[in-house]
């Protein structure tokens, strides 16, 4: 490889996941431009930062004069990639955008391409909420078709009545009910496309949510045999049927016997794949970047156990102590030596600030076996409430 820069990336989005494609891209001769509106955004350390609106015309052009454009964030505005459309690829594209960011058409589109999901009812007026309880078995999970992330908009309801007050609490907007599903564990898997159409898989990883938000994710997940298979199946077909360009994940739930059904999926470089980082293979950021920009593409999987704890804002306590910005804020500090000091452990920090509920770090644990990479990460949780 030259010393020239091989290609320059843009990303729609300058939040953490922006940041780790930086510097997944960096080494590969790959410079980054980052388009977005927060001056204290996570990518700005690593990536050019145009410091303007999504829709800034002289921030789009700047993007538009890249070898390609990537997002971090699936709800980009439709007038910003009209406005890329014709002058730069952007992958992913602007249609398979438009599904991933809206529940209903998600589900529908996933069970077009031949994805299982749990039965689902689309709520859209008073008279579609008539039978909806029935139609997907009794029991669901009403969820905004819009804008939900990490658990928002959802309500759980087991009733008529409790069917009709959660979607008035939902402010009556379009929704969709999902019957509720018993699963055993919920895993993830991404797949990468190139514009050519070659195809890599990422590996299977077993995720647990806590308060609706990603707490640890674990390779290998501890699925019955002709899962990953499975998500593979599903993930393929979703990528072709969908003409993917750039990388996607989509989230399982695994039924008792290895059955799947999708949950839903992300457009991109997900949670749950940031222990790719530091189990030894390649990472999904540099996946990402190398679907994204045509580059040679294989499976990525860690070469070890390894497992992801996401550090995640807690109410009334900064536990790094020192926010970047904002008012500090009274607590108790998070023992960043005795993590360090954990064999097997990588920190990473976003550099955002503290605020309850956000996400603002994470650290991976890579451990030689299975047995050492559990008893290390049972140690790690009790360091990181
Ligand atoms: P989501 O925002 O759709 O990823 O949902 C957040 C979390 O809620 C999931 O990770 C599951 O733990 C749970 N969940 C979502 N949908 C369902 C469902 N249909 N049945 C049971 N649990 C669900």
């Amino acid at each position: 490889m030259s010393d020239q820069p091989a290609a320059t990336l843009g990303i729609l989005g300058g939040g953490q996941l922006a940041q780790m494609l930086a510097l997944a891209a960096l080494p590969l001769g790959v410079q980054v431009r980052v388009l977005e509106p927060d001056a204290a955004a996570p990518a700005r350390l690593c990536a050019e930062h145009l410091h303007a609106p999504y829709t800034d015309p002289a921030g789009l052009d700047a993007l538009a004069a890249c070898d390609a454009v990537t997002l971090e964030f699936e709800n980009v505005p439709v007038e910003s990639l009209d406005a890329l459309r014709g002058r730069v690829p952007v992958r992913p594209g602007a249609e398979l955008l438009a599904r991933s960011k809206h529940r209903a058409r998600e589900k529908t589109a996933l069970r077009e391409a031949g994805a299982h999901t749990a039965p689902f009812v689309v709520i859209e007026q008073e008279a579609d909420l008539d039978r909806a309880l029935e139609r997907v078995g009794g029991r669901g999970i009403l969820k905004t078709s819009e804008l939900g992330y990490d658990g928002k908009g959802q309500v759980r309801v087991a009733s008529d009545a409790e069917l009709r007050e959660g979607w008035a609490e939902l402010g009556q907007v379009a929704c969709i009910l999902e019957g509720f599903v018993t699963f055993e564990r919920e895993v993830s898997l991404a797949v990468a496309r190139t514009a050519d159409g070659r195809l890599a898989f990422g590996p299977l990883v077993e995720n647990v949510h806590r308060g609706g938000i990603l707490r640890t994710s674990v390779y290998p997940a501890a699925v019955p045999d002709g899962t990953e298979t499975r998500a593979r199946e599903m993930a393929r077909a979703v990528a072709e049927g969908w003409g993917l360009e750039g990388l996607l994940t989509l989230e399982f739930f695994q039924l008792a016997g290895g059955d799947l059904l999708v949950n839903e999926v992300a457009p991109r470089v997900h949670n749950s794949g940031h222990l790719t980082q530091d189990g030894g293979g390649v990472s999904q950021f540099e996946a990402q970047v190398r679907a994204v920009l045509g580059l040679p593409l294989a499976d990525w999987s860690p070469l070890l156990p390894c497992a992801m704890v996401n550090y995640v804002g807690v109410e009334g306590a900064a536990p790094d102590g020192a926010p970047l910005d904002g008012a500090p804020i009274d607590c108790a500090p998070i023992d960043w030596a005795a993590i360090d000091a954990l064999p097997g452990t990588h920190i990473h920090l976003y550099h955002k600030a503290h605020r309850p509920g956000r996400k603002l770090g994470h650290v991976n644990l890579v451990a030689p076996d299975l047995p050492t990479l559990h008893q290390r990460l049972a140690q790690l949780e009790q360091l990181i409430p």
